[in-house]
C-alpha cells in the first residue's frame, strides 16, 4: 500500500494555487510516482521538494515532461536553471529536486551573482557594452537614473 501523499504548497500563495492546478489536472495530479521522482536527473536522487525553476528548451527536451509537476508559465528570455545559459524561449515550472539537483541549480546563481549578475553574464547586455565600448558607463548611469 501507498503512503498518503503529501502535498506540499510551500506555504505561499503561489504554492497553493499550483496545487489547485494540479489537482484538477489529471495529467499533473500528483501521485507517488511522481512524488519519487526528481526532475533533474530522473529518479537517481531522492526529491527533496518541489520547487519553481525556468527551463530551457533544450534542457526540457533532454528530461522529458513526466516529472513535471506542473508548467507555471513560458518565459521570453532568461536564464536556464539547469545548464546557466542565456536562452529565450524558456519555460517556468514546478519541478521536484533532489538535494544534488538543488544544489547544482543553486551553483548556477552563485556563478551568475559571483560574475557579476545579469549585466556581466546575460550575452545580450555583454554584446550591448562591447557594442557601445567607453560610452558603456555613461548609456548605463543615465538609463538607471543616476545622474553624477
Ligand atoms: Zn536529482
Ligand atoms: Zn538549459
Amino acid at each position: 500500500m501507498a503512503e498518503k501523499v503529501k502535498i506540499e504548497s510551500g506555504g505561499t500563495k503561489i504554492g497553493s494555487k499550483i496545487v489547485d492546478i494540479h489537482q484538477k489536472n489529471e495529467y499533473t495530479r500528483v501521485n507517488d510516482y511522481k512524488e519519487g521522482m526528481c526532475f533533474g536527473c530522473f529518479g537517481h536522487g531522492i526529491p527533496v521538494g518541489a520547487g519553481v525553476s525556468d527551463i530551457c528548451g533544450d534542457c526540457a527536451g533532454k528530461k522529458g515532461r513526466e516529472t513535471i509537476l506542473v508548467p507555471i508559465k513560458e518565459i521570453v528570455y532568461g536564464m536556464c536553471h539547469f545548464c546557466g545559459d542565456f536562452k529565450h524561449g524558456l519555460e517556468q515550472i514546478n519541478a521536484r529536486l533532489c538535494i544534488k539537483c538543488t544544489r547544482r541549480v543553486s551553483n548556477h546563481f552563485k556563478n551568475y551573482n559571483r560574475n557579476g549578475g545579469m549585466l556581466e553574464t546575460d550575452p545580450f547586455w555583454k554584446s550591448q557594452r562591447r557594442k557601445h565600448g567607453k560610452d558603456w558607463a555613461h548609456i548605463m548611469s543615465k538609463d538607471l537614473g543616476n545622474p553624477r
